[in-house]
């Protein structure tokens, strides 16, 4: 079986083809950082023009790579939410034109369903039941995983997300965008431990909250430019105690969640797992704590179109098919 994978949720037009054992043919993302660099954001009508611009290209680019031609393909998936209500349209409704004129099924997927499962992509596959810490730039959520469809809400953010954090810090300091990369280059230079930073660990809660977090390196930062001190080394020091706080929250809830729950089985995804010291650190924990991690390559991390294609045959294999008067929806019904 071949499936054609299309992702439009945001500011990246992606396209992917994967065989039904999960094998990756072709992973292909346009991304549009360049367009949206200025306004330090994703501007929303922008995006929609951008992913209208690329997506044919990107299709054909992904059939090439994969060596394969539109007659192959079995079944398309496109992401059906959460995400921009404009740019998800043009995946979703690119992606149910062409399943309709082939004559092929299509599904419609769910983007953190993507993301929750992104770990299958890779050689080594967890086995249910397992964890999942799910951070990216709209969503950062535990969740625990009892097969390809059920997936239960362990805690999540009160406020922002994650990779919002990291992206509102790059701007405030105005380092560059996107901001997640970024900060975390910086951050490998910096001192750690130069700041202390506050941890919002909410009691007992497996939720999340990086408000008060980004709001006091926004103070820390004010002071320093008052005392002309925001030196260069200053900010790669404050850039690596904010990833060092976020990190710290991030792994230490992960860690306490199996353990409630019982899970042996840690999986990671979503844009900030690409973070290294995020990897690192849960490696060592994990480690210590007899947990089995699994960490998607990188580029199964953030926003891609394999993951989506594997969600969706999951979804099709399961009797799931959808229909074509299926719509986009803005908010995930797996909870963000
Ligand atoms: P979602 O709709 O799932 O929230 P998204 O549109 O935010 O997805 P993703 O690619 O899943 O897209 O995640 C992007 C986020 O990940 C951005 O906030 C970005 O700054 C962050 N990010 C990417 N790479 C890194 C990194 N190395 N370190 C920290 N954050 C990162
Ligand atoms: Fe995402």
């Amino acid at each position: 079986m071949i499936i054609l994978g299309i992702e439009s949720s945001c500011d990246d037009t992606a396209a992917a083809v994967i065989d039904g054992d999960a094998n990756v043919l072709a992973n292909v993302v346009s991304g549009q950082d360049a367009v949206h660099a200025r306004f330090g954001g994703v501007v929303p009508e922008l995006a929609s023009r951008c992913h209208l611009e690329a997506i044919t290209a990107v299709v054909d680019e992904a059939l090439r790579q994969a060596g394969k031609t539109l007659g192959d393909i079995d079944l398309i998936a496109a992401t059906q939410g959460p995400g921009l209500i404009g740019s998800l349209l043009v995946g979703f409704c690119y992606g149910k034109a062409l399943a309709f004129s082939l004559a092929r099924p299509f599904v419609g997927v769910d983007h953190m369903s993507g993301h929750l499962l992104s770990a299958f992509l890779e050689p080594r596959q967890p086995p249910f039941p397992y964890l999942a810490l799910i951070v990216s730039g709209g969503t950062t959520a535990l969740f625990r995983v009892d097969d390809f469809s059920r997936f239960s809400l362990l805690g999540r953010t009160r406020d922002d997300a994650a990779g919002e954090a990291f992206d509102k810090i790059a701007r405030l300091l105005d380092i560059g965008y996107p901001g997640g990369p970024v900060v975390s280059r910086y951050a490998e230079q910096g001192d750690p431990s130069r700041f202390a930073l506050p941890r919002a660990w909410l009691d007992d809660s497996l939720d999340f909250s990086f408000s008060g977090l980004k709001t006091a390196t926004q103070q820390l930062h004010k002071q320093l430019a008052c005392r002309n001190d925001a030196s260069r080394q200053a900010i790669f020091d404050l850039c690596a105690s904010f990833q060092q706080a976020v990190v710290e929250v991030l792994v230490e809830k992960s860690i306490r969640a199996a353990q409630t729950e019982a899970l042996s089985h840690l999986v990671i995804g979503g844009g900030v797992s690409a973070n290294s010291s995020l990897r690192r650190e849960l490696l060592r924990r994990c480690t210590e704590a007899s947990l089995h991690l699994y960490l998607p390559a990188p580029a199964h991390c953030t926003d891609n179109a394999a993951m989506i294609a594997f969600a969706g045959l999951q979804r099709y294999v399961n009797g799931d098919h959808g229909s074509w008067g299926d719509d986009v929806f803005s908010r995930s019904k797996l909870g963000h």
